[in-house]
C-alpha cells in the first residue's frame, strides 16, 4: 500500500440497519480513531443502505474522489450483502472464486458439526487481483485490493469480526504509510462556562499556530481540545501541544480537573483518598445518580460512607432530621433545606463532607420564583456548611446530571482549597 502525503480517505458503512434508529454505525468511529492514531484523518464517511443503486452510487463516487476506501458490511452470504457486487461493477473488475477462502468457510462449519448452506459459497468470491483477509471469528472473509493509484478494503460489519481484521492486516500496512504524526490532549473544566473558558484562553491561540484548539461543551464540562501534527516525528507533536497546555494550565488553574482523560467522579475519589477523607450525600432531584456517580469509582468504599435519596419531606425529616417547619417555611427546595440535608447526612453518617441537593428537574413543577432547573446544592464540613444556587438549563436528565457535576466540583474545590467558581452562593441564612 503506498499512499500520497495526505491521502483522501472515505469509509463506507454499508447496512440499511446504520440508517435506522436502532444500530449505531460504530465501525466508522473506530476506524477514523485508529487512523487519526496514525496522523490520517477521514475526508468522507458514508452510510448507505442495502440499496443497489444507492451503494453502486456511492462507491462510484468514492473511487472517483478517494485513494484509500475502507468499506465495512454487507460481505454477509445473504440477498441483501450486495458489498462484494458492487465494488466488483463499480471498479470493472470480475469477481473470481477462490477455492481456499471455500474450505475455510467449510471448516468453520464443520468445527461446529454443521454443513455449509449452498448460499455461503458466494462468500468465496472475491475481487480480481484482491487479497483475501482470513476472518477468524466469522465466515465473511475481507478483500484487500491495492492497485497503483487506489487502495480498497472491504470488511465485515460485525465489530467483533472487523476489529481484530483492521488491527491484524490493515493497521500495520498503514503504519507503513504514516508520514505525519498527531498528538492530542483534551483538558476539562468544570464550574465555567465555554464563553468564559474562549476568553481566557483564546489570546493563546496565535501564539501557537502548529495548534488547533477546539472548545466543546458539554452538560456541567468544558473540554478544551488540543491538537498537534508534525512530520518530523510524535515528539515534536508532543512538544508543540504541551508548550500551549502549559500556558492554558497559568491561565486557568485548577478550574482544569483532568487533562489524562479522569471523570470529575474519579478526581474527587483520588482526593478523598489522598487526604483521608469520607464522604455522605442526601440526595432529592438527583435520585441517585450522584451516589452512583461516585460508587462508579472502584475503591469507592474507602470513602463513600452513605448515600441517601430522600424525594418526600417526610423522609427529609425522618431519615435527615430536616425540620418540618423549616420545610414549611422555605419549602423543599430552599437553599435552607439542602443545607439541612447536607448537615444531617453528614452528622448521621459521621462522614467527613455531607452533600444536600434539592431542586426542580422538571418539566413540570416549576414556577416563576422557582423555575424549572433550579438546584440548591449544599456542602458540609464540621458544622459549617456552604449553598449554592444554580439554574441548569436543559432537560430532567441532563438538570439531573449537571447537578451532580457541580456537587462534585464543590467537593474538588474544597478539597483543594479553592474558592467554589461560578455559583452563587447563599452562605449567610436565617439560622432554623
Ligand atoms: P456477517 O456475514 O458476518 O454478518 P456482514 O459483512 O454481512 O458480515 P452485516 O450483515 O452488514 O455484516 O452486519 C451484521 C451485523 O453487524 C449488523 O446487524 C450489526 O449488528 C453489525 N454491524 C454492521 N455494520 C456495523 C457498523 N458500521 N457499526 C456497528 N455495527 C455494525
Amino acid at each position: 500500500m503506498k499512499l500520497s502525503q495526505k491521502p483522501k480517505i472515505e469509509i463506507i458503512a454499508i447496512g440499511s440497519e446504520l440508517l435506522s434508529p436502532f444500530q449505531e454505525d460504530t465501525n466508522s468511529g473506530y476506524i477514523a480513531q485508529r487512523l487519526n492514531d496514525l496522523g490520517m484523518e477521514v475526508s468522507f464517511n458514508t452510510i448507505v443502505g442495502d440499496d443497489r443503486i444507492n451503494l453502486l452510487q456511492a462507491v462510484k463516487t468514492a473511487i472517483h474522489r478517494s485513494e484509500l476506501i475502507i468499506a465495512t458490511g454487507g460481505l454477509g452470504p445473504t440477498q441483501d450483502d450486495i458489498t462484494r457486487e458492487v465494488f466488483s461493477e463499480a471498479l470493472g473488475r470480475k469477481l473470481v472464486f477462490n477455492k481456499d477462502i471455500l474450505r475455510e468457510i467449510e471448516k468453520r462449519f464443520k468445527q461446529r458439526r454443521l454443513s455449509m448452506p449452498e448460499i455461503n459459497k458466494k462468500q468465496a468470491f472475491i475481487l480480481e487481483g484482491a487479497k483475501a483477509l482470513k476472518n477468524k471469528n466469522g465466515t465473511a472473509p475481507g478483500i484487500l485490493l491495492d492497485t497503483e493509484k487506489k487502495t480498497i478494503v472491504l470488511l465485515p460489519g460485525p465489530p467483533h469480526e472487523l476489529i481484530p481484521m483492521f488491527e491484524e492486516y490493515i493497521f500495520p500496512l498503514l503504519s507503513k504509510s504514516q508520514t505525519i504524526h498527531i498528538h492530542r490532549k483534551v483538558l476539562k473544566v468544570a464550574s465555567l462556562t465555554e464563553s468564559k473558558v474562549e476568553s481566557l484562553i483564546s489570546d493563546l491561540y496565535p501564539q501557537y499556530p502548529e495548534c488547533e484548539v477546539s472548545i466543546l461543551a458539554y452538560p456541567g464540562q468544558i473540554e478544551i481540545h488540543l491538537k498537534s501534527r508534525s512530520g518530523t516525528g510524535m515528539s515534536q507533536a508532543e512538544k508543540n501541544v504541551f508548550l500551549l497546555e502549559e500556558e492554558i494550565f497559568q491561565k486557568l488553574k485548577e478550574n482544569i480537573f483532568s487533562s489524562t482523560g479522569e471523570e470529575l467522579e474519579e478526581v474527587v475519589g483520588r482526593l478523598l483518598v489522598d487526604q483521608k477523607k469520607t464522604l455522605a450525600v442526601a440526595e432529592s432531584c438527583t435520585g441517585g445518580l450522584l451516589s452512583s456517580r461516585l460508587t462508579n469509582v472502584p475503591g469507592s468504599s474507602n470513602y463513600f460512607l452513605l448515600g441517601v435519596v430522600a424525594y418526600s419531606n417526610q423522609a427529609k425529616t425522618n431519615l435527615l432530621g430536616v425540620p418540618s417547619s423549616l420545610l414549611e417555611k422555605h419549602g423543599a427546595v430552599s437553599p435552607q433545606t439542602a443545607r439541612a440535608m447536607a448537615l444531617g447526612i453528614r452528622k448521621m453518617s459521621k462522614a467527613d463532607y455531607g452533600i444536600g441537593i434539592t431542586g426542580i428537574a422538571g418539566p413540570s413543577g416549576g414556577s416563576a420564583q422557582k423555575p424549572v432547573g433550579l438546584v440548591y446544592i449544599s456542602l458540609a464540613e464540621g458544622n459549617r456548611a456552604e449553598v449554592t444556587k444554580n439554574i441548569f438549563p436543559g432537560n430532567r436528565n441532563i438538570v439531573k446530571f449537571q447537578s451532580t457535576q457541580k456537587a462534585m466540583d464543590l467537593l474538588r474545590r474544597s478539597l483543594l482549597n479553592l474558592a467554589p467558581q461560578g455559583y452563587s452562593s447563599t452562605n449567610n441564612l436565617e439560622e432554623t
